[in-house]
């Protein structure tokens, strides 16, 4: 057994790492070869009261009285550490999610610079001053919420906490994280960061724990004042129907089956690499995967031919091997995967290309063989659902309008991707696609710590990334003072 430099096995409550109050544990399996990984903690709804109880400790204690720079400043020293120990966090990461080496280090550089963004963010939110009756000043305070609540997969677990419990912390809010019971090895490594830079005790607290027992608690909990939740569309809306049982705030980040767009005057050779990778980054299980891809006509027996070459050429294998492609998180996943390549074949929809799984992977592993599927049809399920693993669908398009019909035809809006040179087509597709980001000759899955993010239709509400986040980790206070 491979085991993480810390114990595993603990939540961290008010500053204190101590076993689950039930004292029961859950297996962490690496999914690369299945073997036993670590125990983890399993949190329960006892832990969750303590932990909120202890966010509000914080908050009406020592972490409440921060300025709004020494939070900063302390979240630019949390960035610092998480940059001193990238390699430790991308090894980690390869065991616990099967992410590749160098993926789980953009992962670690990401979550630093979410750090170091928030961090000088900190004491930039200003607020208004609003003309009113004579004899008044009214003005708008940013306030934290409160205790907040952060549900988060297993799949980018240290990019979703740096975008959500950095800005959280940053607004001054108090947190209270639940990692993914499939991976959170990164996760609980970040509370010992925390810790190290110096963050006080119950400002964030982790308890790691099954969904429906440690995040179910979490959404129930009546000290929680806002939920950021990072998963499933099924999750997705029990947590939002827990938030209004006691009517506060939530951010949803489901589900996605994006597209990126090819127009036949795109620029190919600039295309392709996004095309692919943006497909099969994580094994696919990325919430803005391009699980879709849209070429017009004239160009889609040279885009398909292009992927194709690409797709044989991929290498699969352990993380720590650090290939193009690593396994699935769950021997589960994986055959969810299998189920739709068999309603591929069984419906007739053609593999174009498919990657070789060398004899030489170990067998517990979690592997599906990348496959690229065309000509798909629009209303195709594999074209309609999110499939999570390294799978995508082609399919041919005549002109803009068609282009559009197809891409905001599903039941997500996202990202979306559109390679084109005509600058009054890149506005026009821009402004028609119905999702909450739209990249125009580049695609960023997963990326972009800068540019608010988040989802229309079933990919969710509300915004994480960029300062936009802080608007959704804050309340606003209106003040009217009458002084003559
Ligand atoms: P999931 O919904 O099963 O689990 C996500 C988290 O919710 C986990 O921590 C889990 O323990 C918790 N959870 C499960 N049941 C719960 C309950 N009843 N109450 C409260 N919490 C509960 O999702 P998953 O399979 O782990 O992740 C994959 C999904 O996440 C995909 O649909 C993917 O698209 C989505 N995702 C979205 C984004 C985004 O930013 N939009 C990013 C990553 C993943």
């Amino acid at each position: 057994m491979q085991t993480p430099s810390h114990a595993s096995d603990q939540v961290l409550i008010g500053g204190t790492w101590r076993a689950a109050a039930g004292g029961q544990t859950l297996p962490l399996i690496n999914p690369s070869d299945g073997s036993p990984l670590a125990a983890i903690a399993r949190g329960t709804a006892g832990d969750i009261d303590a932990a909120v109880q202890a966010a509000q400790a914080a908050l009406d204690g020592d972490w409440g009285r921060f300025t709004a720079a020494e939070r900063g400043r302390l979240l630019m020293k949390m960035s610092a550490l998480v940059l001193q120990q990238v390699d430790e966090l991308a090894r980690l990461e390869a065991l616990d999610v099967g992410k590749p080496l160098k993926q789980g280090r953009a992962d670690a550089i990401a979550l630093a610079r979410y750090l170091e963004f928030y961090g000088g963010a900190a004491d930039k939110l200003h607020g208004q001053t609003i003309p009113f009756a004579n004899g008044y000043t009214a003005l708008t305070l940013r306030e934290p919420h409160g205790v907040t609540g952060h549900i988060v997969p297993w799949n980018y677990p240290m990019q979703i906490i740096g975008r959500s419990v950095g800005a959280a912390l940053a607004m001054g809010n108090a947190c209270v994280l639940k990692p993914a019971e499939e991976a959170c090895l990164t996760a609980l490594a970040f509370g010992h960061i925390a810790q190290q830079a110096g963050l006080p005790a119950g400002a964030l607290n982790i308890v790691p724990g099954l969904g429906e027992e440690a995040g179910a608690a979490l959404t129930a909990h009546p000290g929680v004042a806002h939920l950021s939740f990072t998963g499933s569309v099924a999750v997705g809306r029990l947590v939002q129907a827990a938030a209004a049982r006691h009517t506060i705030p939530v951010t949803l980040e489901l589900g996605g089956k994006s597209p990126q767009i090819v127009f036949a005057d795109a620029d190919l050779d600039a295309a392709l690499p996004f095309l692919v990778n943006a497909g099969i980054q994580n094994a696919g299980q990325t919430c803005s995967a391009a699980s879709r891809i849209l070429v017009e006509r004239p160009l889609f027996d040279e885009v398909l031919a292009r992927m194709a070459q690409r797709y044989r050429s991929l290498r699969i294998g352990p993380a720590l091997d650090d290939p193009d492609v690593g396994p699935l998180i769950s021997a589960r996943q994986r055959d969810v995967v299998q189920g739709y390549l068999a309603i591929a074949r069984d419906t007739g929809l053609a593999v174009a290309a498919q990657a070789t799984l060398p004899d030489t992977l170990p067998r517990g592993g979690c592997y599906v063989a990348p496959t690229l599927l065309a000509p798909a049809t629009a209303d195709h399920r594999l074209a309609q659902e999110e499939i999570f693993g390294p799978v995508q669908v082609v399919m041919a398009f005549d002109g803009e309008a068609e282009a559009l019909r197809i891409a905001n035809g599903t039941a997500f809006g996202l990202v979306a991707g559109v390679w084109t040179r005509d600058g009054g087509r890149q506005f026009r597709m821009a402004r028609q696609l119905k999702c909450g980001q739209v990249f125009i000759n580049n695609y960023g899955a997963g990326g972009g710590i800068e540019l608010p993010f988040g989802g229309v239709k079933q990919s969710g509400h509300g915004r994480e990334k960029g300062f936009e986040a802080l608007y959704g980790f804050s309340t606003l206070k209106t003040i009217a003072i009458k002084h003559d």
